[in-house]
């Protein structure tokens, strides 16, 4: 998606070897209209799969798969990070691990809102080492599910997170895919 591979290019920052910060559009503020646009591309790309539901994980995953339920006119289940006060029985959970943070977060959605009859659609800002899409992969298979798909916003194809996904049979459609941070700079994959 070129307008936002100029954004990036714009107004993002690389950090040390692996990391861009994109908090002026996606991270923190949010850019609504550049939003809006990638929840369209989401869905002409996933248009014919009967997606009845998009899930993705608080918080950052939040607005382009809410734009994407608008695209879809379907409903959006974020997982959460935190403990809920909800009994665990109720709850379909999975642990992910953060390279990022060298930390492992357990992730869950309720039973309520996830179940065999949905084609399911994951949702992303980031593709890194593909913990955050397995995490919400396994908890759609664990309510038998169908997965359609994973949309992500930035993949940064250098890390181990696409490969995986690839394993695991899931259709991606990464925005926009970063092949290298080059003197501070972003190399974007040719198309
Ligand atoms: P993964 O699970 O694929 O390793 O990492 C994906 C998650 O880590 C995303 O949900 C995102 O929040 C965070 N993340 C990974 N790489 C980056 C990055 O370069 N910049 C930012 N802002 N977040 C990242």
């Amino acid at each position: 998606m070129k307008e936002l591979e100029e954004k990036i290019k714009k107004d993002g920052r690389v950090l040390g070897a692996d990391i861009l910060k994109v908090d002026s559009f996606l991270n923190h503020q949010i850019d609504p209209v550049l939003m809006k646009k990638m929840g369209e591309e989401f869905y002409n790309e996933f248009k014919n799969q009967n997606v009845t539901k998009i899930i993705t994980v608080e918080s950052s995953g939040i607005a382009p798969a809410v734009m994407a339920g608008l695209s879809f006119n379907k409903p959006v289940v974020f997982a959460r990070k935190h403990k809920s006060l909800t009994l665990k029985d109720d709850l379909y959970t999975a642990d992910v691990y953060s390279f990022t943070k060298q930390t492992s977060n357990k992730i869950s959605v309720s039973k309520n809102f996830l179940d065999s009859s949905d084609n399911v659609l994951i949702i992303d800002d980031f593709l890194a080492n593909g913990q955050a899409v397995k995490g919400l992969a396994d908890i759609a298979k664990d309510a038998g599910a169908n997965i359609v798909g994973a949309g992500i916003v930035i993949e940064k194809s250098f890390q181990k997170g696409r490969s995986l996904v690839d394993e695991m049979g899931i259709k991606v459609l990464s925005l926009a895919r970063i092949k290298e941070f080059k003197d501070g700079q972003v190399v974007f994959e040719e198309d």
